[in-house]
């Protein structure tokens, strides 16, 4: 293919990326989003198959395409919509560790013609690519098993460890340079070795010392570093569309990260900087005597939502994890019928991944304009009637916003226990995301419905 009809491939699949961005900012327009996104990488990918970068055995490269493509298909017909969450921190982890091989491999690579200030340049390209890719390599696969449960959601505190990555970073600013200046005699391997496994240990340093309710700040900065290194992979690679492709994921993600802390009420450098989420040593903890709570069946819930005529929902991990999205589509049908006005209030960080339970929702058809985001309805819950929260926990802990030890403390919630009566659907005491208690459950006008959010709604859609 002529590197002319490239250029332009690579152009039309760059202002596809750009239109699926913006179609992926609302649940409206996402499918097409989506589709703009298939159509710009199938462009890509043709392009540059048969684009002038590729010479020879193109066997190889078809069988490649054919594994990946296979195991890709396989893995994304069998993940559960409770895993997505651990499958993005895991394809994160991909490309940084395409960005560690594709860097290695350009420096090795007998054919490279640069010289002079070009191979300065492209020698810089290399290492900043390995180090990119090599942490969030490492921080990925460490998210992944936090995200999993494989791993505890704590964070993981070192003595000294900001002098600790104040020190890694020294040392690797110092190995760079030797390695710049190696580099050109054809020798560089040993300190670019050495920066990739400190690049590696800080990768799972900086993700340990992340606490349980930070982690959505986490996933999206993973995702803004698979930009970088997907970025800085285009430039070892000379390639402009990777280049491009990867800025574009690399900022998107970092205003996602901004987003997240804006939702959190953290600074972004203070959750990277690790510590937040510990273990509250405060009355917050799930050991202290909160007293009791005030359980509640099917049939009181069904006449409460009957005699009701404000309604708010409020899902979170665990209408995910039952997969009562459907069930709470038709409760809200057959309220709406009755003339009350149901709504549904969405935390920034609920479920596990952001836009978790737009997705859902979305996938129940759920009515968009009943959706609200956590700051349009805040305010309304004083003249609330019933709220109902699903599988939700740290996004309605009032703790946040009085125990100043909790471990989410100041983060901003849903303040349901403002309204009327607030019904809680949930299997057992245990604790959320963050393992904190809530003292939400323990007030007057709270109520438990114990079970299965699916088995309960869907008992709860009988009764009405
Ligand atoms: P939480 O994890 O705080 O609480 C979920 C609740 O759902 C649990 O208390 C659990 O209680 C209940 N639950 C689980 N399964 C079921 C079921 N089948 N039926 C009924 N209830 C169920 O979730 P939230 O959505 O409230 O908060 C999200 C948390 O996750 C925050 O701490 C956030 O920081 C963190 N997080 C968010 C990410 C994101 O990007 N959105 C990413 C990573 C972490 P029980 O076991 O008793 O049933």
């Amino acid at each position: 293919m002529p590197i002319g009809i490239v250029t332009v491939a690579y152009i039309g699949a760059t202002i596809l990326f750009i239109l699926a961005l913006s179609g992926l900012s609302n649940p409206e327009t996402a499918r097409n989003g989506n589709l703009y996104a298939i159509v710009g990488m199938t462009i890509a990918l043709l392009a540059t198959i048969f684009g002038p970068a590729v010479t020879a055995n193109y066997g190889v490269l078809i069988g490649a395409v054919a594994i990946g493509g296979a195991i890709g298909l396989v893995l994304a017909r069998r993940v559960q919509m409770t895993q997505m969450p651990e499958l993005v921190a895991i394809l994160h982890s991909l490309v940084g560790m395409a960005a560690v091989f594709v860097g290695f491999a350009s420096f090795a690579d007998p054919n490279a013609h640069f010289v002079g200030v070009e191979k300065t340049i492209h020698d810089i390209e290399i290492y900043i690519g390995i180090l990119i890719g090599a942490v969030t390599f490492s921080g990925s696969v460490i998210a992944f098993g936090k995200l999993s449960g494989k791993i505890t959601g704590n964070a993981m505190i070192l003595p000294a460890r900001h002098w600790l990555n104040l020190g890694l970073l020294l040392i690797t600013i110092w190995l760079g340079m030797q390695f710049v200046q190696q580099a050109p005699a054809g020798n560089g391997m040993v300190p670019l070795l050495i920066m990739t496994g400190i690049a590696l240990l800080f990768g799972v340093h900086m993700v340990m010392a992340i606490g349980g309710a930070d982690m959505p700040v986490v996933i999206s900065m993973l995702n803004s570093y698979s930009g970088w290194a997907a970025s800085a992979t285009g430039f070892m690679l000379s390639n402009d569309l990777l280049i491009v492709t990867g800025a574009l994921v690399g900022s998107s993600g970092a205003i996602l990260s901004y987003i997240m802390c804006r939702a959190m009420n953290r600074k972004f450098l203070s959750v990277i900087a690790g510590g937040f989420g510990t273990t509250s040593s405060s009355g917050s903890g799930g050991e202290v005597d909160q007293g009791e709570v005030i359980a509640i069946d099917t049939t009181e819930t069904a006449e409460l939502l009957k005699n009701a005529k404000e309604v708010m929902i409020i899902p979170g991990y665990g209408m995910a994890v039952a997969q009562a999205q459907h069930t709470v589509h038709e409760i809200t049908k057959k309220l709406r019928d009755k003339g009350i006005n149901v709504r549904f209030g969405i935390h920034p960080v609920a479920g596990r991944m952001p836009g978790h339970m737009n997705v859902l929702l979305a996938e129940a058809k759920v009515p968009y304009d009943i959706v609200f985001e956590m700051d349009e309805i805040n305010e309304d819950f004083p003249d609330v009637d019933v709220s109902i929260v699903i599988g939700a926990n740290d996004i309605v802990n009032p703790s946040a916003l009085t125990d100043p030890d909790s471990p989410i403390a100041g983060m901003p919630v849903l303040e349901c226990w403002k309204g009327d009566t607030t019904i809680v659907l949930k299997r057992s005491m245990a604790t959320g995301y963050a393992g904190v208690q809530n003292p939400l459950f323990f007030l007057d006008n709270t109520r438990m419905l114990f079970g299965d959010a699916k088995e309960t709604l869907d008992k709860v859609l009988a009764e009405l």
